[in-house]
């Protein structure tokens, strides 16, 4: 008997320490990342990875029909619907046997509360009176449909557990530890989407160490991205291009990168790099790169390619849209 109780105390005890090493296991990590990502902003490594990876993703769908992103989605929504704890409120009693069978089968049969249709701050009376009720509806004996039997023993078992004192505190400090656990993994994801979400639209600055906003311009394609006051035409840009133009009175000083082939609004993070004063508006040429670790804001400038050259390019940059698209 004491052997018994030693081993239970034991398995519990170790079952807890499981428990939290597994956890503090799972904050290394997640410290470890966030240090790396801290590293990381600087060169956009991980916004890189992430769009190649989205990249890589809809290429498989393409060439293979595998629809992975789907896939991951469609996992994603079943594990949070599915969760092992849920706050709803409980369940409707079913009306009927048929409806009764239907509904204790498809239930979890670790949520006793859910199968009793009770919530777990109803009185033993209340659940009593429930499983009474259900009984009625499919006890072997009263019911002859198939399965009753079936639906009964999970009736029983849940009724069992829920009518022990003893059982049901467990019960219930296990759905408080489920309900702390859920809470912890939802912020811990939101956190995470948070910051990548941030690192996707924003711009490291070297001026006051922080980010800025980056918007995506959606009118401009990187064939017709710069506005040039000399040629009155847009010229193409390269990822890594900065420009800045203003509008028709000389207000609204706009700054614009190029990344990954796409057209950006970064004038908070030009005005922080005092671009205002040191690159030519709506210019032929460009004055400043950023985005990789040789260039810098006043480095090098480009003019635009002849046409023929930036035909060539543009036929192989299209192509790689297609493919992306
Ligand atoms: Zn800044
Ligand atoms: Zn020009």
């Amino acid at each position: 008997m004491i052997l018994l109780f030693a081993l239970k105390f034991l398995w519990a005890v170790s079952k807890k320490i499981l428990k939290y090493t597994l956890l503090l296991i799972l904050y290394v990590v997640a410290t470890l990342l966030g240090f790396c990502m801290m590293i990381n902003q600087r060169y956009q490594i991980i916004t890189k990875l992430i769009k190649f990876t989205n990249n890589a993703l809809e290429v498989i769908h393409l060439v293979l029909g595998i629809d992975l992103k789907g896939w991951f989605r469609r996992r994603g929504n079943r594990s949070s619907t599915k969760s092992t704890f849920d706050d709803g409120p409980p369940p409707p009693l079913p009306e009927n046997s048929e409806n009764a069978i239907q509904f204790l089968l498809k239930e979890n049969p670790e949520r006793p509360y859910r199968i009793l249709c009770v919530s777990n701050t109803d009185s033993v009376d209340q659940i009593r009176n429930h499983y009474r009720k259900l009984v009625r509806l499919v006890h072997p004996d009263k019911c002859n449909l198939p399965q009753a039997e079936d639906a009964f023993k999970i009736l029983d078992t849940a009724f069992k557990k829920l009518a022990d004192p003893e059982k049901r505190e467990e019960i219930n400090s296990e759905m408080e530890r489920q309900k702390a656990w859920d809470e912890f993994n939802k912020n811990m994801s939101e956190d995470y989407k948070n910051m990548f979400e941030e690192l996707l639209n924003t711009i490291q600055c070297s001026s006051c160490e922080k980010r800025h906003k980056k918007t995506l311009v959606e009118k401009r394609t990187f064939m017709e991205a710069r506005f040039c006051a000399e040629c009155n035409t847009k010229h193409p840009a390269e990822d890594g291009d900065v420009w800045a133009e203003v509008g028709m009175l000389g207000v609204n000083w706009t700054c614009y990168a190029c990344f990954d082939g796409e057209v950006y609004e970064i004038t908070d993070w030009g005005k922080c790099q005092n671009l205002k004063q040191a690159i030519p508006v709506n210019h032929h040429r460009v004055f400043c790169h950023v985005g990789t670790q040789a260039a810098n804001k006043s480095g090098r400038s480009r003019t635009p390619r002849n046409s023929e050259e930036s035909g060539n390019r543009g036929t192989k940059r299209s192509k790689k849209n297609k493919r992306r698209k």
